[in-house]
């Protein structure tokens, strides 16, 4: 068998891991060296072939479930760069819509604030859309891909509940 050098950039260690090439080509393989297979396992994307509302679950019940929850907007994260910016022109873009809930303006808050957390943008985001981006979030913040940080897990919350909101909201108001 001839020696492999490890796939990862850089590395010149004799490879002795394989891993699948994509989540989408599992016939072919490719070769790390233990330290990059561990880092390759962990950007796999497990979430792959799951549903934004199976993801949802998961984090609740294996993540955050026994954790007490807070409603967000009393605390204010700072993880986007640019949520406040989001945040006020979703806010604004909001003024003329006539569904009768955004007339209320706790709601209407809370919902900018849910689609900032997000990082969206646009408030015609469709369902679709919301559901991809919270998976990439989820994703990013999952502490199998950045480790174990308990400000990741505040993050996530937030995000869980942030999507939650727009979720619900969608399904009951928003056109298919
Ligand atoms: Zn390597």
């Amino acid at each position: 068998m001839t020696q492999q050098k490890c796939n990862s950039p850089n590395c010149n260690t004799i490879a002795e891991y394989r891993a699948p090439l994509s989540p989408n080509n599992l016939e072919e393989y490719q070769w790390f060296c233990l330290k990059h297979i561990k880092e390759y396992n962990k950007n796999w994307n497990y979430f792959e072939n799951m549903s934004a509302d199976e993801i949802e679950e998961f984090i609740e019940n294996d993540i955050i479930g026994h954790r007490k929850t807070h409603k967000i907007g009393a605390n204010r994260s700072n993880y986007f760069n640019k949520t406040n910016e989001i945040r006020e022109n979703i806010f604004n873009s909001f003024n003329h819509v006539g569904i009768e809930e955004f007339s209320s303006n706790s709601f209407r808050i809370e919902y900018t604030n849910a689609l900032a957390e997000l990082n969206i943008n646009d408030k015609n985001s469709t369902l679709e859309d919301i559901k991809s981006k919270f998976k990439d979030i989820v994703k990013q913040l999952h502490p199998d891909t950045v480790g174990y940080k308990e400000e990741n897990i505040e993050k996530l919350k937030k995000v869980l509940e942030s999507y939650k909101i727009i979720k619900n909201y969608n399904e009951r108001f928003k056109p298919k």
